[in-house]
């Protein structure tokens, strides 16, 4: 099964992605992730992804189909995708229904992860993640078991916020989501592939929820 996990910033794709990854041999494919990583890089595009990203702009649509093409020529043998923050314009729609196809696979269902906006500024500014496995907390609604200690991995003291997740950055996220990704929605509607789902559920409810749609 492939799907697409499609929501604001801070709708918690990340979150459901790696459950599902956790929990089936799903491969999570998260273009914010993979430029976070080439950003780290002391490369030429990776400062200017670096600029882009902080800012809360999107990086071009050349850079993120050349990644997820990549990651879909090295992951043959997974079982399916989760698409987490891809595509995020029609541009990328389009590229990711070719490339599926040409690899003889298809898109099962999109998620549409609602959420209102004022919650998703409470989400974004409370977020914080360990910088060793890259598990994400909350330090109101999701904090660790342990003060300074990561319940995945345990390390200590690995708590780091992410560049962009301030409430400037999220702002323009956010304008980027309602201007560039949101007509994606009418885009999978009309394919049949959309199912609305309550973003404001606790976590693991929300799991619940994607694996009965899932049949999981
Ligand atoms: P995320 O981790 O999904 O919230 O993405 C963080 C940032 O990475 C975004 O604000 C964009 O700057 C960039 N980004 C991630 N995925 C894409 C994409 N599919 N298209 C363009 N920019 C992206």
């Amino acid at each position: 099964m492939n799907i697409i996990l499609l929501g604001p910033p801070g709708a918690g794709k990340g979150t459901q992605a790696r459950l599902l990854e956790e929990n089936f041999s799903m491969k999570q494919l998260s273009t914010g992730d993979m430029l976070r990583a080439s950003k780290n890089s002391s490369s030429e595009i990776g400062k200017t992804v670096a600029k882009v990203m902080e800012k809360g702009e999107l990086v071009t649509d050349e850079i993120v189909i050349d990644l997820i093409s990549e990651q879909l020529e090295t992951n043959l043998e997974a079982s399916g995708f989760i698409f987490d923050g891809f595509p995020r314009t029609l541009t990328q729609a389009d590229a990711l229904g070719t490339l599926l196809k040409s690899k003889g696979k298809s898109l099962s269902i999109v998620f549409e992860m609602k959420v209102d906006d004022e919650a998703l500024v409470k989400r974004i500014t409370g977020r914080f993640n360990c910088k060793v496995c890259g598990e994400v907390y909350h330090k109101e609604n999701n904090p660790p078991k342990i003060k300074n200690i990561c319940d995945a991995c345990h390390a200590k003291d690995s708590f780091i916020q992410r560049a962009d997740d301030n409430e400037k950055s999220f702002r323009t996220r956010l304008m980027a989501y309602y201007r560039d990704t949101s007509p994606l929605i009418g885009y999978y509607h009309a394919k049949q592939k959309l199912v609305p789902i309550d973003g404001l559920q606790d976590i693991s409810i929300m799991h619940q929820s994607i694996r009965k749609i899932m049949n999981y």
